[in-house]
């Protein structure tokens, strides 16, 4: 296993009028799993690709296990990656397809060999298929034959492309467990590439947000969940998406005072919590956001109690998402036992602790 280190990484394409990778600096630690995840385009495949050696880096270093690899071809990097399209050889069996890259990469003999690639589909549940070809699989084995071949090569880094794409939702819960059962039981080091911000949340030791080909963020899931840096992340984390309203910010007494389009509401931040909280603020425009999960339906007399209407309810299961007339889109995620109906009038509230405020020019979080 090994440690990484990405250091202002950077990948034009088209003369220098792409920009794909924007001076990207990451540290991987030693049998840490990290998360890549960003909307189409962002830049993920392409930063995978130069840590694989597939794609020539414009500028700036890595390094993998304390070597500078930047200029190393891919097939002398100790790296495995695992695609969307699993890439399997279709005409070798399961077991040739896991045997190969072995083969490739270490002088085992004949018998060590087998007896490794034995052990691995043991621990994959493909033993039995080891004489099968890739076009008698499902998908799902055909990944875990993918998943396979590359642990089996015991690689200093694992790269994975979106590898559950092409899985039905169901298989995807079951191979996403089963990647982290893995990385548990090996301590793999992996950067793991999806554009699924769900996925990146459940698997990843940490979570490394891309837009632009630039770095946004990356901590722990919980802490980019709980402190988005910008409007990009707080929107882009979480489901449904974080709640966005305009607002004119003035001062109200010692508090803060939050007013909505046409001054539909006014949300007094506490004068402590701003002091704790809020960096200078200079701008003259903000967002506030607030999650759906933090929305309460509230009592009328409640602290900064904010009226409104229901447009739409939408049942999902143990929850109610309703659609509420305060801006373009505004939900809050209510027990499904809470009871109500489109056109009923509600009072909704959140505490202060859960308001987020983005400068709108900017998109930082101020708060
Ligand atoms: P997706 O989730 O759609 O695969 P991504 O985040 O992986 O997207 P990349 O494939 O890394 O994004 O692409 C980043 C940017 O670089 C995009 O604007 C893309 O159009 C551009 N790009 C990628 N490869 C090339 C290429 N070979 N030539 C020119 N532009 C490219």
């Amino acid at each position: 296993m090994a440690r990484v280190t990405v250091d202002a990484l950077r990948k034009e394409y088209d003369t220098g009028s792409v920009v794909a990778v924007n001076d990207l600096s990451l540290e991987i630690e030693d049998g840490e799993f990290v998360t890549v995840v960003g909307p189409s385009g962002c830049g993920k495949t392409t930063t995978l690709r130069m840590l694989a050696g597939l794609e020539e880096p414009t500028g700036g270093r890595i390094e993998i296990g304390g070597e500078d690899v930047t200029d190393v071809h891919a097939k002398n990097r100790d790296v495995a990656m695992v695609f969307q399209n699993y890439a399997l050889y279709p005409h070798k069996t399961v077991f040739e397809n896991m045997a190969f890259g072995l083969r490739m990469s270490t002088e085992l003999t004949e018998a060590e060999r087998e007896a490794q690639v034995v052990e691995t589909a043991e621990m994959m549940d493909i033993a039995d298929l080891l004489e099968d070809k890739p076009d008698e699989l499902s998908g799902g084995q055909k990944q875990r034959v993918a998943l396979g071949r590359a642990i089996v090569r015991e690689p200093d880094l694992f790269l994975f492309d979106e590898p559950l794409s092409n899985l039905d939702a169901k298989l995807r819960t079951t191979m996403r467990a089963e990647i982290q059962r893995l990385q548990n039981e090996l301590e793999i080091t992996a950067v793991y590439v999806t554009h699924d911000q769900h996925e990146a949340m459940t698997m990843g030791d940490r979570i490394v947000i891309l837009d632009g080909g630039e770095l946004q963020q990356q901590g722990k899931p919980t802490d980019v969940y709980e402190r988005p840096v910008n409007g990009f992340v707080g929107g882009f984390i979480g489901s449904p998406s974080m709640n966005f309203v305009d607002v004119a910010v003035e001062p109200n007494g010692d508090r803060l005072q939050l007013i909505g389009p046409d001054g539909e509401f006014a949300y007094d931040l506490s004068a402590a919590y701003v002091d704790r909280h809020a960096d200078d603020l200079e701008s003259s425009r903000y967002t506030l956001g607030v999650r759906p999960e933090n929305v309460t339906v509230a009592d009328d007399g409640a602290a900064n109690a904010i009226a409104t209407t229901i447009d739409v309810v939408e049942p999902v299961g143990s929850d109610n998402f309703l659609h509420l007339g305060l801006s373009d889109e505004f939900i809050a995620r209510v027990d499904s036992d809470v009871r109500l109906e489109p056109g009923d009038r509600v009072t909704i509230a959140f505490d202060e602790s859960d308001v987020h405020l983005f400068d709108a020019e900017t998109g930082r979080n101020v708060l």
